[in-house]
């Protein structure tokens, strides 16, 4: 069947529009209604060609009820999805009339036959036949496209899939995308899920050259974190996710992650992101981790080798749980109410004391803590035992990560990156947290992160820019130290 004829029969209703390959002859006018007629005309190098009827709309012609006002979606769609077919068809007419040249040798091709391609485009499904070209003298064949014959979608539609998949549910995506748009294949959420991936797959491979261009950064603080998904592989319930980002002065930001053992190489991503904002070779670089040894191992092998340090932020959350605790001591009477209010002071000279680099000192608050102890019911103060321990014990482990964060804070620069709390947030749990009740396989999480990650880095195909900047920072430093 040659490209592009309509047949007559071809039309669907959908609210009052009717989609028509020609007027066709009926009353869409009684009972106050107009009718229009959406007509395409092809403006060619030679002046005007031919013209279709895309489609005829009928609404009331008046402004009585506002849900009459212009169009309705469900028209809008078909408009769309009618352009579409028309500019598809004459685009795939232009073609089939096209005689390429052979790859091979000085022949002329001539059309061999005509293949069906079904093509999923944002405005509805196309069918285009394809020529297939054979060249007179020696038989080559070709089709004349750049585009490789097992193309079933438009990249335009695969990134908008892969965008909405890596902000919302593979479910919820697909029914926005169904109902935005005349998109009628490839709506169902398994194939935004494959589609997400065939993109994550593509973003592994661009490299660095291709990231967004940036100045030469004087310092770049590089942050390193972990966080934990559901897992629905066997003999495992939660898995370990690393993200972080890289940052510079000027508010320039990366992000990054990969989950745990898959073949994602978090090491090769933190080294494009530094170069993609702008790293060379003297660049001052600051690491901030957690207390995790392993994130320290990850960064040194990036080439991160200056010591990182221990972010302000995990430091600050332990002693806000500690305080916590001791604020559900009784105070019932006097001697309690007086301990309790010593054992709060002491808490919060403890947290001066590590602000100010004098971590050396913190045992001196942690056993003032313990004298006061013996005065409080048991449950409670076993509590607060317990909670001091574990303060007492991370203080020992990070000693050597420990800074003057009052030093810092004062000459303006970074206490740590509460921000990669933040990018936890945005890059892992407002899609994949536990909250959710979602579970991951580790290859599905990990391919999802990184068109998440794209996404927020503004890499994932044009159009689709940076979704931060510096000013959306939830915890800026001063309010975490205050
Ligand atoms: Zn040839």
């Amino acid at each position: 069947m040659p490209v592009g004829r309509r047949r007559g029969g071809d039309r669907r209703e959908i609210g009052g529009a009717t989609a028509v390959g020609y007027i066709h002859a009926r009353s869409l006018t009684e009972g106050g209604y107009v009718a229009w007629v959406l007509r395409l005309v092809e403006i060619g190098a030679e002046g005007e060609g031919s013209c279709a009827d895309v489609v005829e709309i009928s609404r009331p012609d008046g402004l009585v009820d506002i849900a009459d006002l212009g169009l309705t979606l469900a028209e809008a769609k078909l408009v769309l999805a009618g352009v579409q077919r028309e500019i598809v068809a004459a685009q795939a007419r232009d073609h089939a009339v096209r005689r390429p040249g052979c790859r091979r040798c000085e022949g002329v091709c001539r059309v061999k036959d005509y293949r069906q391609h079904a093509i999923a485009t944002l405005f509805g499904q196309v069918a285009v036949w394809l020529p297939r070209f054979r060249c007179a003298g020696c038989g080559t064949t070709g089709t004349g496209v750049q585009w490789p014959p097992y193309a079933r979608s438009t990249p335009e539609l695969d990134r908008l899939r892969a965008q909405l998949s890596a902000l919302l549910t593979y479910r919820t995506a697909a029914a926005l995308l169904g109902q935005m748009f005349p998109v009628d294949a490839g709506q169902d959420p398994e194939t935004l899920r494959r589609h997400t991936f065939k993109i994550a797959k593509t973003l592994s491979m661009a490299s660095a050259a291709e990231a967004p261009v940036s100045v030469d950064a004087q310092a770049i603080v590089v942050s390193l974190d972990s966080t934990f998904i559901r897992s629905c592989e066997d003999g495992e319930r939660h898995l370990e996710v690393r993200i972080g980002n890289v940052e510079t002065e000027s508010g320039g930001r990366q992000v990054f992650g990969a989950v745990a053992k898959v073949n994602t190489d978090i090491g090769a991503l933190i080294r494009r992101a530094l170069d993609a904002i702008g790293r060379t070779g003297d660049t001052a670089l600051t690491a901030f981790t957690d207390g995790c040894p392993g994130l320290r191992r990850i960064l040194a092998d990036a080439g991160v080798t200056a010591p990182p340090m221990l972010d302000w932020f995990h430091i600050a959350m332990r002693l806000q749980h500690l305080k916590q605790v001791a604020g559900v001591l009784s105070d019932e009477d006097l001697a309690r109410g007086a301990a309790k209010a010593m054992i709060i002071t002491e808490v919060e000279r403890l947290r001066w004391r590590i602000w100010n680099g004098k971590a050396k000192d913190a045992q001196i608050s942690i056993d003032r803590i313990h004298a006061l102890l013996p005065s409080f019911e048991s449950e409670p103060a076993r509590k607060l035992r317990r909670a001091l321990d574990a303060v007492d014990r991370y203080l020992r482990s990070q000693s050597a990560h420990l800074v003057d964060y009052a030093e810092r804070h004062r000459a303006g620069q970074r206490v740590g990156t509460a921000l990669t709390e933040g990018t936890a947030n945005f890059l892992v749990n407002r899609r994949m947290a536990k909250a959710q009740q979602m579970r991951w396989t580790r290859r599905g999480a990990d391919l999802l992160l990184q068109v998440r990650c794209a996404l927020y880095n503004g890499t994932l195909g044009t159009g689709f820019g940076q979704k931060f900047l510096p000013t959306n920072d939830p915890h800026p430093p001063m309010a975490v130290a205050a």
